[in-house]
């Protein structure tokens, strides 16, 4: 995720004029946390992705940042068993798949 194709990266890497969001066009800096839980554009994506964010214990109140930090990371150790873990990814990437931002 270090050189995703979100518009942060993309700007960093020479591709774009500027970094914001051009989904929902509220001068939003494109980063993950922006895609994966505040841009209006994927809403309703989002909630069946919350929903199983929820559905985890541990994550429930956790913040988004937080719950980035482990996916980055891919560092869950002592925080959610593995196969949270893994339903947690596998979520993610379900979100991916059903936003199409990365078609
Ligand atoms: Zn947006």
């Amino acid at each position: 995720m270090k050189n995703s194709k979100l518009k942060v990266d993309a700007y960093k890497m020479g591709y774009y004029q500027d970094n914001l969001c051009t989904n929902c066009h509220q001068n939003k800096i494109e980063d993950l946390l922006h895609y994966f839980f505040q841009c209006p554009k994927y809403n309703i994506q989002r909630n069946s992705l919350l929903q199983k964010i929820k559905s985890l214990a541990k994550l429930k109140n956790m913040s988004y940042k937080s719950i980035l930090q482990i996916v980055i990371c891919n560092n869950a150790d002592n925080i959610i068993q593995k196969n949270e873990f893994i339903y947690l990814l596998k979520s993610i990437k379900k979100y991916t798949t059903q936003t199409q931002r990365f078609e």
